[in-house]
């Protein structure tokens, strides 16, 4: 196939959600199917959607079905539904229990990988096999997948379970992948790690990091809950392909997701009681962490002081070594490990300075979904509640898009009168989330951190 000469006139921003899963996965909603995804991406503003899980063979029908090839002209193919474009993709487990996202150009590269696939997987056509298990190691992966033509990523490259850089597991790439790891062309951030964690680590600079929402339900607070925008000509796998290997003029532009503290596993946190464990500068420092008293606890956290950063280094060395367990659980009887976070695992393998960047690096910004926003301005505790969700609409419908309305919309002039009438049993929402939004985009948001697989909460007093 030809490819298209670069024209810096033609390319335009496309904001694209690149792992997600498929209703055949556990804990997937019924509501995952093409025309719900379509409505989610309309009203979040995606261009581009994962289809998710595209090896299990009841999806698998379902996307041939109703997917609809397009001829991109000389941009390579894609795939519509409605006017949202998709793109071929699972998420796989391999041997050493590391998950990669993969993605397809195409139904016959996917049908090829998948037959390559197949003798080292038991449930690769379960009915509930939507990220399969494939007993190869990830040098093999990575062979087969780039051999037929696909694209492979470690996916939430630093969460504590199934992760790539988790805590025992590889501390490099190259570890990893071995003579296969210059196949690796992305590594996805995953909702604990933003760019400024993942480039402390040198050996990653040549990658384009992805920021996805590994979406179990199409509702805006999970679909494109984090995205990426990237600049090309179109939404078609080979264009996607070039802004990942940055390719004539083609580049991932934007990654939008979470702030570390809010994702679920940031902190350290005790295996069994899923306490989270905050390393507290201890007060008058002596310097000597034995003298502080030792770790106190409550019922959600373990207060663990240090008197300096070498303290805190000596710490999460002996947390990485399996050798520190927790003061709560202790009470019991029980004997359980402190696991790290992200933010400490990242500290370990980190070779370089906080702040470094490559200059190809794209811009990480921090958002949370516009769901959270409104139960914060509403002043309720659940997200899940009917009028929150009449509000959501109101809002896209005014606004265009979520995005639009959290990173492009002036707030300053905007007309909210067609909304107030909903929103007249919450005084003051209009300000209060627009004092949000700008917070947001200034940078100046507090966070009751996440961990030990509880999402952080925003925290806003205005
Ligand atoms: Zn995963
Ligand atoms: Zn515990």
């Amino acid at each position: 196939m030809q490819r298209p000469r670069f024209n810096d006139a033609t390319l335009q921003e496309i904001n694209a959600d690149f792992h997600i899963h498929g209703p055949r996965s556990i804990g997937v909603s019924k509501n995952m199917n093409l025309p719900h995804m379509v409505h989610g991406a309309h009203q979040k503003g995606l261009q581009l959607v994962a289809t998710g899980d595209c090896f299990q063979p009841d999806w698998l029908k379902h996307l041939k079905e109703n997917l609809v090839p397009v001829a991109g002209g000389g941009a390579g193919g894609g795939f519509v539904h409605g006017d949202v474009h998709f793109i071929l993709q699972t998420e796989v487990e391999d041997a050493e229990s590391v998950h990669q996202v993969i993605l397809f150009p195409g139904f016959d590269v996917l049908e090829a990988i998948k037959r390559r696939f197949k003798p080292a997987s038991t449930n690769i056509d379960h009915e509930w096999g939507g990220r399969p298990r494939v007993n190869l190691s990830p040098e093999e992966i990575v062979e087969i997948v780039v051999d037929e033509g696909g694209m492979v990523g470690p996916a939430h490259a630093f969460t504590p379970f199934k992760s790539v850089f988790r805590q025992g597991k590889f501390d490099s790439l190259k570890a990893a992948y071995g003579g296969q790891a210059r196949n690796v062309h992305f590594l996805e951030l995953g909702l604990s790690a933003n760019t400024d964690y993942a480039d402390r680590i040198g050996e990653l600079h040549r990658l384009t990091f992805m920021t996805n929402s590994d979406a179990h339900a199409p509702s805006p607070v999970s679909l494109g809950r984090e995205f990426n925008t990237f600049l090309a000509e179109a939404p078609t796998f080979e264009e996607v392909e070039l802004a990942i290997t940055r390719k004539d003029g083609r580049r991932f532009t934007r990654n939008v997701g979470f702030d570390p503290r809010m994702g679920k596993y940031n902190v350290l946190f005790c295996k069994a009681c899923r306490r989270r464990v905050l390393v507290e500068p201890a007060a008058g420092g002596t310097g000597v962490a034995n003298l502080l008293g030792g770790d106190k606890y409550d019922a959600e956290f373990v207060h663990h002081p240090v008197a300096s950063d070498a303290d805190y280094m000596n710490y999460i060395r002996k947390v990485s070594a399996g050798k520190v367990t927790c003061v709560a659980c202790a009470k019991d009887g029980k004997r359980s490990r402190i696991m790290l976070g992200v933010s400490d695992r990242v500290r370990l393998l980190a070779d370089r300075p906080e702040g470094e960047h490559p200059p190809h690096r794209a811009d990480y910004v921090t958002i949370v979904s516009l769901v959270e926003m409104l139960r914060v301005a509403m002043r309720i505790g659940s997200s899940g509640s009917k009028a929150l969700e009449k509000l959501y609409d109101a809002c896209v419908e005014r606004f265009g898009t979520e995005i639009d309305l959290l990173l492009a919309a002036d707030l300053k002039t905007a007309d909210v009168s067609s909304l107030q009438e909903q929103a007249r049993k919450y005084p003051g929402l209009f300000k209060t989330l627009f004092d949000i939004i700008g917070a947001f985009r200034r940078g100046e948001v507090a966070f009751k951190p996440g961990g030990g697989g509880t999402f952080g909460e925003l925290v806003f007093e205005g």
